[in-house]
């Protein structure tokens, strides 16, 4: 299963998504460090290296699809 984080610099903060979550867009288009973007991982374990090296103060957990 693939994960995704969503990138919020405005927020500083970053989220953890599962794949198919009723949140991720479906145009994710191209991803632009500063204005935030969605980033996707082949698996958990990278997904959760990678946000920890996101450098954001808040790394959530969806609420919706609970990673
Ligand atoms: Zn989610």
């Amino acid at each position: 299963m693939n994960y995704w984080i969503h990138v919020k610099h405005a927020l500083d903060q970053a989220m953890l998504h599962r794949e198919r979550c009723l949140e991720i867009p479906s145009m994710t288009g191209r991803a632009d460090f500063w204005e935030g973007g969605w980033f996707e991982y082949p698996n958990r374990e990278t997904a959760l290296e990678e946000l920890e090296n996101t450098g954001l103060s808040r790394l959530v957990h969806c609420p919706i699809c609970k990673p």
